[in-house]
């Protein structure tokens, strides 16, 4: 899948879409999501223009990689849910249900998640 610069993150990422900056360094942003399903429900995306998780680890420089996870480290930390628990989820495509087609992966935590997949 080709990467579509007019997704809403990508949006988001030039700033014609303002969001709530929970962290930002050169490798990723963070912001809560709109429509939260947990106390703390945080995104956080990559700065380069990646669609997916298969795409970003295939496609992106040593770098990138790092950072980002580091810097999603960095947000869980900064979000206090380290000691209590969390889910990290990354959607791809179709089977998943991804809506926006930029990498993301969703920080969720704050209460008891249940198990690990619905139906
Ligand atoms: P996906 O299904 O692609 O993994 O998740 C996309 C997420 O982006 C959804 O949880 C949705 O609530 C969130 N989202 C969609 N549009 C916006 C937006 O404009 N701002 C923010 N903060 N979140 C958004």
């Amino acid at each position: 899948m080709n990467y579509d610069p007019s997704n809403i993150f990508a949006k988001i990422l030039r700033g014609e879409i303002p969001c709530k900056k929970l962290y930002e360094d050169e490798y990723a942003l963070a912001f809560p999501d709109i429509n939260p399903q947990a106390p703390t429900h945080i995104l956080v995306i990559p700065k380069g223009p990646y669609v997916s998780y298969d795409d970003f680890i295939g496609s992106a420089a040593d770098d990138e990689i790092i950072g980002f996870h580091r810097a999603l480290a960095k947000v869980i930390n900064q979000a206090n849910i380290a000691a209590t628990g969390y889910r990290l989820i990354a959607n791809a495509g179709v089977d998943a249900h991804q809506e926006v087609p930029h990498y993301h992966v969703h920080v969720i935590g704050g209460r008891d998640l249940g198990a690990m997949l619905g139906k």
